[in-house]
């Protein structure tokens, strides 16, 4: 059932406030392709994105609170400058504006509440992902079979030519991890998000050999990965600009600063890595050299970090719980794909704040794809 309501497209800080009559349609659910791209990902810290059309460009004065970064020659993304929110994007060649469709609000008291804010019509750059990311639990929702694309449409291209089958994309879990062997005890993930201004390296789980490091909330079953979970809350979402934000939690103490000049350990000598500074010290800014980190304290317990010079999100940490710091998966380049599977344990089903998603065929689909991974994945 299709249906109109009030919405608005804001962030999570309140800079940035449009009407919801700025988008192009306003029919709910919208009919959107989900792209799986690596700048879609790295910008947003996310694992695929939606972007609703819209009418024209933002007004001037939402531009001036806006960081327009550059991430192709074509493609423009604005996000907040105060708390990071990626929440529009402009595409050069076609003139046209989106948004992204995390950041639509709709109004609390409406009685006529649509289920989902976007109905999955499609699923492009597929095969950017490595691994299929999400695309293996989404190819049939609710009686639909949602193509899969490696491209794009729009491309110089017959979209006959992007097209992939969905035995094809069921087979990449397994096929990206293929015979590695798992990481070694003393290697690092890479995690950039996509102007590299942030670039960290995490160092491998260790939970049973080293009682120092703390354990977080849940224990992982795998002592050598971290978990990984989505989240649904309102808050993620008006930071991130997508509606499930997925997050490895990790002790901040595993997180270094790749970017800064290697420490000498005085005892031997030899180089490391320095320390990612993070919580009410970070809030120095020489406290993570060669960073382009800025931080939003949401609540003076709450500091949500992002990038700003492409503004992806980066993290989230709390004074309440801070030996777990959760990090944006998007921004991971783990070479067997955009879940790092080798590096994290990933909660199957579960989803933060599952009852507040503003897309609900999505959640449904992440909270029963247990089985649906059990099946294809190892
Ligand atoms: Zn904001
Ligand atoms: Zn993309
Ligand atoms: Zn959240
Ligand atoms: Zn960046």
């Amino acid at each position: 059932m299709h249906m109109t309501a009030t919405s608005k497209l804001k962030c999570l800080c309140g800079s940035i406030s449009e009407p919801g009559a700025l988008l192009f349609n306003l029919e709910f659910p919208l009919s959107l392709e989900i792209c799986h791209c690596n700048p879609c990902r790295q910008t947003t810290g996310s694992l695929g994105a939606v972007f609703p059309a819209l009418n024209s460009s933002p007004s001037k004065d939402t531009h001036s609170k806006l960081t327009a970064y550059q991430s192709s020659g074509i493609i423009t993304r604005y996000f907040c400058s105060t708390c990071g929110c990626p929440c529009f994007v402009y595409n050069q060649k076609q003139n046209e504006w989106f948004s992204l469709g995390g950041i639509i609000e709709l109004s609390r008291n409406n009685a006529t509440q649509p289920r989902d804010i976007v109905k999955v019509s499609r699923h492009d750059f597929v095969l950017d992902t490595v691994d299929g990311g999400l695309v293996p639990i989404l190819l049939n929702l609710n009686g639909r079979s949602i193509p899969t694309w490696s491209a794009a449409a729009g491309l110089d291209h017959e979209p006959d030519s992007f097209d992939l089958s969905h035995a094809s994309v069921l087979s990449l879990p397994k096929k990206s991890i293929g015979d590695a062997p798992p990481p070694k005890e003393d290697s690092y993930l890479t995690a950039k998000c996509h102007c590299e201004g942030v670039s960290l390296l995490i160092k491998r789980a260790n939970y049973s050999s080293n009682p120092s490091d703390e354990v977080p909330r849940q224990a992982p079953t795998d002592p050598t990965k971290y978990l990984a979970y989505f989240c649904a809350c309102r808050s993620c979402r008006l930071t991130s600009g997508v509606s499930m934000v997925p997050f490895a939690l990790i002790p901040p103490t595993s997180i270094f600063n790749a970017n800064a000049p290697a420490l000498i350990d005085e005892s031997s000598s030899k180089q490391k890595v320095k320390p990612l500074t993070y919580g009410h010290a970070s809030s120095d800014s020489n406290s993570n050299p060669g960073l382009t980190l800025k931080h939003h304290w949401s609540s003076p317990d709450t500091c949500r970090s992002f990038c700003g010079k492409c503004g992806a999100t980066i993290s989230y940490w709390c004074n309440k719980r801070p030996d777990g710091l959760d990090l944006a998966v998007g921004i991971l380049r783990g070479e067997e794909g955009s879940m790092a599977r080798r590096w994290l344990q990933w909660e199957r089903g579960q989803c933060s704040f599952h009852e507040e998603c503003i897309d609900r065929e999505l959640c449904d689909a992440w909270l029963g794809s247990k089985s649906v991974m059990e099946k294809i994945d190892r």
